[in-house]
């Protein structure tokens, strides 16, 4: 056998990466599918558009690299996290439309769950903090809303799945309804200490058992593609969250090993060990991958923050505010000052996540002189970026004693050479840009491909991952210190703005 297939499920796209045994890529396609927004702050996917995207671009990879499918060893697919889909059992027709990740219909529910007390339990159970985020809401909101829902999931004919389960159980014509420990653990309903469904936290949502899926390490047997898509079977044998894969893929396999995907928003993830430790600034607890019995078998966790606003504040300067002409132009501007002299953009655009959690936040630039000049502001609005992960990675710091040694970096905004500059000089440790920005696929690649033993336990990966650009820092701590100073006091003027 010579090649492992990645299929990366992710929101706006499906991509398929075909890998050869030393993980260069021989052929991959990529298709866009239609994003549906019924409603302000709905966000719906069809999930025929999600699975034939996906089977499309397996099948023109599987062309353009001329790859006879009996040559192929194993699938991995990683997949948009806590996107909702609830299922026919007998006929396989979805009910209701993919419910996405970024959609907050179920706010109100979550509320009130917060109300009731119930965040205690959730945390210690899922590691989640109660939010619209998580699946479990999304699929109470199914059943509640569509006519005869509950009756039949009551009945045992619907199934739940999140787009790994969904995927699979049409690539295997029906035959498998599972899903892997990463993506379980992202529902709300899911004991990260026991991996097991958790019937409290199932009847806090009123959701039945009977819907879910059966729960396999990262490294398993998920089931057989069916000879009808290409003409041959072929295992189905490394599934995990789009983010749990990129911090494989890039190689984070020590405790305090952390990676930052920089794209619309950001999101860090720092192995933490083969313990759950539950955060104290509100981070999330999450399986980092398992690697199952034939790596020892035991699961490790991380934590994990996200930043609303990353990548989103250069394209509000460029779509808003008309400050530069294109993403990478940020960078081109920001040069013109040495420093953004004093100015600090708050980009709090739809609140602040981890670590202050106040939805009432609001964007703010302060600081401003008349001397203030449109490279200032832009130079400001990078540097938020960098400051916002900063705070991210000090919480991280602080929940697990871990001293970070280096942080790996991924995504569209790692082109920007200044942000990885300040980003390194914030944190006083390397920021390290890999040779393959593609971390999800890879990672899922070698999930698939240490199952079938094609790759082992984590040798491979460390030995093939490479860095393309490492940045060091180069600011004194004096310096930092004042600009974190800074930072934080801007971010206390944007808190509680939107406060009634
Ligand atoms: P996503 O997967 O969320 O769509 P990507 O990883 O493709 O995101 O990254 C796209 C984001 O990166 C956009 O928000 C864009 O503004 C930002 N970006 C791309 N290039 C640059 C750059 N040179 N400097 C700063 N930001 C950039």
């Amino acid at each position: 056998m010579k090649y492992i297939v990645a299929l990366d499920q992710g929101t706006t796209s499906s991509r398929t990466i075909i890998y050869d045994k030393d993980m260069n890529v021989v052929a991959s396609a990529q298709q866009e599918f239609r994003q549906l927004y019924p409603q302000p702050g709905w966000v719906e996917h069809d999930p025929y558009d999600i699975l034939n995207s996906q089977l499309d671009t397996l099948r023109a990879a599987m062309e353009k690299g001329k790859i006879d499918p009996r040559d192929i060893e194993a699938i991995g697919m990683a997949t948009q996290r806590e996107t909702t889909l609830v299922w026919d059992r007998t006929t396989g027709v979805p009910v209701y439309n993919a419910i996405v990740w970024q959609c907050r219909r179920t706010a109100p529910f979550c509320e009130s769950l917060k109300q009731e007390g119930a965040d205690l339990i959730i945390q210690r159970r899922s590691g989640l903090i109660i939010d619209a985020y998580f699946s479990g809401s999304k699929i109470k909101w199914i059943l509640d809303n569509v006519p005869g829902a509950r009756a039949d999931a009551q009945a045992g004919k619907l199934l739940f799945g999140t787009v790994d389960s969904w995927l699979i159980w049409n690539l295997t014509r029906g035959k498998s309804h599972v899903t892997d420990v990463t993506n379980a653990g992202r529902t709300m309903l899911f004991n990260i200490s026991t991996l097991q469904w958790d019937d409290e936290l199932l009847s806090l949502m009123g959701i039945p058992r009977s819907m879910l899926p059966e729960v396999k390490p990262n490294c398993a047997d998920f089931g057989l593609l069916d000879r009808s898509f290409l003409g041959a079977e072929i295992p189905i044998c490394g599934v995990a969250g789009d983010q749990h894969a990129a911090l494989f893929g890039q190689n984070c396999v020590n405790d305090g090993d952390a990676k930052n995907t920089y794209g619309t928003g950001c999101f860090l993830l720092m192995k933490t060990g083969d313990k759950p430790i539950f955060s104290k600034s509100r981070l999330l607890t999450t399986l980092a991958w398992d690697l199952g019995p034939q790596c020892g078998g035991t699961p490790q966790y991380a934590l994990e923050g996200s930043i609303f606003m990353g990548g989103a504040t250069i394209q509000w300067l460029r779509d808003e505010m008309g400050l530069i002409s294109s993403s990478a132009d940020s960078e081109k501007v920001a040069q013109q000052v040495s420093d953004s002299g004093g100015v600090y953009v708050v980009p709090a655009f739809a609140g602040l996540g981890a670590p202050w959690w106040d939805m009432y936040a609001r964007g703010t630039i302060v600081g401003l002189t008349r001397g203030s000049s449109r490279a200032h502001i832009v130079r400001a609005a990078l540097e938020a970026i960098a400051f916002q992960s900063y705070d991210v990675l000090k919480a991280m710091q602080a929940d697990t004693g871990m001293v970070l040694k280096g942080l790996k970096v991924d995504g569209g905004a790692t082109a920007n050479n200044l942000l990885m500059q300040f980003q390194s000089d914030l944190l006083g440790v390397p920021v390290i840009r890999p040779r393959s920005i593609e971390t999800t696929a890879m990672g899922c690649a070698y999930f698939a491909g240490i199952h079938t033993g094609f790759f082992s336990c984590t040798e491979e990966i460390s030995e093939n991952w490479r860095a393309n650009r490492v940045f060091r820092p180069n600011l004194s701590p004096d310096d930092v210190e004042v600009r974190i100073t800074g930072w934080h006091s801007a971010v206390e003027r944007s808190l509680g703005w939107a406060k009634k």
